[in-house]
């Protein structure tokens, strides 16, 4: 049966009177039913910008909490790119004790309301998950990233608390960080509270990388990314926007000339690939990064007010099968077209998406083409977008990525009627920094070279997260600000 958010939670309310005054057995805590995520309605939020998880109660979080087993190995810290002490943060969450949580989360991350709602734990710290071994069924794994976004609200919300890190002494040290995306942040908050001066220099006018620009609203709201750049500059970081480094200033002036002791390079994977097909030139073709760009950073929603409107759609083909996808069609719908299809030569199985993604965009009506591939973009007599010319595919054996290949059905050639093309097949590195700084070392898809600890081969520069790793995740480019930080201090404190 189908509970919509207030049966969710009015059922949690009845369960947790049954367990609040005692603490489960291991065996008992396996029959504590997954806690479901409860949700905005679809026919309500395909219009709406606001965020489509609503989040936990606090009866949820404990009883979802309560299932963590407490098991001696704990696989999920170790499928934590950051190592989060998990069971440590549960324990204290199960007790209601959500402070004590978020503190336990930060000892290593950041950014938990961020991880919280975007980083694919299915496939990182709940995919080892003891409860769902035991169960034998993946999808029961403890929803640690659920209970994470709840602490994290919890004291963003119910507390007045707005303490700013305690940073140490100055140092008289100076670093520069290029972008500010999550490597940056991550490596700007421990760099400053080391006690060294951290600006960050940023391309765009508004700080926080993807996260910003990128990710939209009803995933991730902005106001909880705008609290995170306060909080850096409540510690002291200076942040610089409209700032593009290897223009407006070279990477080795900060070094030579401005008098900085290093730098951190987060550049991330922001260059569009684009199909190489015929039409992709036509008005009406956006790269998912240009589309989401104006929609997140340029809040072309809001037709009345935003400086930059947006391109109106009646029918959209997305290209691609991953979340920039989904981003982007459940994008679309929202901006008012009619109709949206994300076009995928693959089954759905094979979708990289995240699967709640792909099953939020189906609920809010966008049609799946899979098995299906672009082959050419047509236009009409003013050069605008008025079809794309469809081939449709098979799948065949295991490619090198694991998946099953889709191998071209000739002759199966279809004409798809739309006025709007959003091309989201991935993203490559910048090329501005490596053109402007040919000291630095590449590799043959443009991503900065690094030892284990982020250095370049340049020397006092560092870099992280996309711009090293191609477009990755969230909470790994994290982890890359993190080392590299330490590794600059360890780099400052022996010179
Ligand atoms: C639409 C979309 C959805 C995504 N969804 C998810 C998700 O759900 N979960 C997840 O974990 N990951 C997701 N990702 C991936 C994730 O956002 C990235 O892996 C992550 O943001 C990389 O962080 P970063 O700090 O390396 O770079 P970015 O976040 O890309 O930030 C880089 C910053 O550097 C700035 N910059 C670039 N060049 C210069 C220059 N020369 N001078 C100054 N500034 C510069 C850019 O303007 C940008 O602000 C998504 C990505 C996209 C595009």
């Amino acid at each position: 049966m189908h509970l919509n958010s207030q049966q969710i939670q009015q059922k949690a309310l009845e369960l947790w009177q049954l367990w609040k005054d005692r603490t489960p057995t291991p065996k008992e805590r396996l029959t504590i039913p997954v806690q479901e995520m409860p949700n905005r309605n679809p026919l309500e939020r395909r219009t709406s910008m606001e965020e489509v998880a609503l989040g936990y109660s606090s009866e949820q979080a404990q009883l979802e909490a309560n299932r963590c087993l407490n098991c001696k190995n704990a696989p999920c810290v170790e499928g934590c790119p950051v190592h989060i002490d998990i069971p440590g943060f549960l324990v204290k969450a199960a007790r209601g004790d959500f402070r004590g949580a978020l503190g336990v989360i930060q000892e290593s991350s950041l950014l938990p309301a961020i991880c919280g709602r975007v980083c694919p734990q299915e496939i990182q710290c709940q995919a080892p998950c003891t409860v769902a071994k035991s169960l034998k069924d993946p999808s029961k794994a403890v929803s640690i990233g659920r209970v994470e976004r709840f602490v994290a609200d919890w004291a963003r919300e119910k507390t007045s608390d707005t303490q700013v890190p305690v940073c140490a002494p100055p140092t008289g040290k100076k670093i520069a960080i290029v972008g500010s995306g999550p490597a940056s942040v991550s490596a700007a908050a421990d760099l400053r509270r080391l006690g060294h001066a951290v600006t960050i220099f940023e391309a765009f006018h508004k700080p926080g990388g993807v996260l910003i620009y990128g990710i939209p609203e009803f995933r991730l709201p902005k106001a909880i990314v705008d609290q995170e750049m306060t909080n850096l500059k409540n510690m002291g970081v200076e942040i610089q926007t409209n700032f593009l480094v290897g223009r407006t200033r070279k990477l080795k002036d900060f070094l030579e000339k401005d008098g900085f002791d290093a730098v951190f390079v987060g550049t991330g994977a922001g260059l569009p690939k684009f199909m190489h097909i015929e039409g992709e030139n036509l008005v009406g073709v956006f790269s998912a990064n240009e589309y989401l760009t104006r929609c997140n950073l340029m809040k072309a929603y809001d037709h009345d007010r935003s400086a930059t409107p947006i391109y109106r759609s009646r029918k959209v083909a997305v290209l691609g099968g991953g979340n920039v996808a989904m981003d982007a069609a459940r994008s679309a719908q929202r901006l008012g077209a009619e109709e949206v299809s994300i076009v995928y030569r693959r089954s759905e199985a094979e979708m990289p998406a995240r699967r709640e993604e792909v099953e939020h965009a189906k609920e809010e009506g966008v049609h799946l083409l899979t098995l299906c591939n672009a082959q050419k973009i047509l236009g009409d007599e003013k050069g605008r977008v008025r079809a794309i010319e469809t081939l449709n595919y098979q799948l065949g054996e295991p490619d090198a990525s694991g998946r099953r290949s889709s191998v071209p059905i000739p002759g199966s050639e279809a004409l798809l009627e739309v006025d709007t093309v959003i091309v989201a097949i991935g993203n490559d590195s910048n090329p501005l920094l490596r053109q402007t700084t040919p000291e630095l070392a590449v590799n043959k898809n443009g991503n900065f070279i690094v030892d284990a600890e982020g250095r370049t081969s340049l020397e006092r520069v560092w870099a992280g997260g996309d711009i090293v790793l191609g477009a990755a995740t969230v909470i790994l480019a994290m982890g890359q600000g993190r080392t590299a930080a330490a590794a600059i201090h360890r780099f400052l404190s022996a010179s």
